[in-house]
């Protein structure tokens, strides 16, 4: 083990051992497996999610659309369509090789080429034509744009997000990066509006905690906004 709640790595090296050792392992040979059924598929995407969760130091059930806005990370599926169309382009660009590259690629890989075709009808995507290894660097990150461009909109689309409404824009943040692993453990559950004291009744079964004053259901937004200075300071960060 290499980190816990209070202890050991913080996400930023969480986060580049989960993409060296573990992502890496899952896109390997993607194109080849890219045609198998998204129940199939689906099951990877759980590994990511469970990996970030723990970078994060989120709670169990936070959203998975907020795990990535939170670390600033492709799901894993769109990760994987990055690799095939870049795949795709390789072959295209390669002066010479181009025809028997299609015939490997219908033979070998079949259907890849057709994956390619709807994953670029998908992300609105029109590739320089004719293609060259020169213009190959600019292609990737045009493709690398349209998929963020795709992830945003969706992020857009999640209008009952809390996370969203503090953080519109899907970036990378430098504050979410905290030298004390406690901490920043704390402060991403509270920017994702997930915490042991609001959402702990769900695992419990039990009825939603509520504000001894207003009688209302506690959420991170009433905590912040009506016991910023009498009870927020006085709890005990191990109850966040
Ligand atoms: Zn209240």
């Amino acid at each position: 083990m290499i980190s816990g709640c209070s202890w050991g790595s913080n996400k930023k090296c969480l986060l580049r051992i989960y993409c060296s050792h573990i992502r890496s392992l899952l896109n390997y040979g993607c194109i080849l497996y890219a045609s198998a059924s998204q129940r199939i598929l689906s099951q990877l995407n759980t590994i990511q999610n469970e990996a970030l969760r723990i970078a994060i130091g989120a709670f169990c059930i936070s959203p998975v659309l907020s795990l990535h806005a939170e670390s600033n990370f492709i799901p894993l599926q769109h990760h994987r369509n990055l690799q095939i169309l870049k795949y795709y382009c390789k072959t295209l660009a390669i002066p010479g090789h181009i025809n028997s590259y299609r015939m490997r690629l219908s033979t070998v890989i079949p259907g890849v080429s057709n994956i390619a075709q709807q994953l670029l009808e998908k992300y609105q995507i029109t590739l320089e034509k004719p293609l060259s290894l020169g213009a190959l660097r600019l292609q990737f990150s045009q493709l690398r744009f349209s998929i963020q461009d795709f992830l945003q909109q969706e992020w857009n689309r999640a209008s009952t997000n809390f996370l969203r409404s503090l953080k519109p824009t899907l970036e990378d943040w430098s504050t979410s990066y905290l030298p004390n692993r406690q901490e920043e453990r704390v402060l991403a559950r509270i920017r994702i509006g997930h915490t042991l004291l609001t959402h702990c009744h769900l695992l419990q079964q039990s009825e939603p905690p509520l504000c001894d004053v207003c009688h209302t259901k506690i959420d991170v937004l009433h905590v912040l906004n009506f016991y910023r200075t009498q009870i927020l300071w006085s709890l005990p960060i191990s109850s966040l």
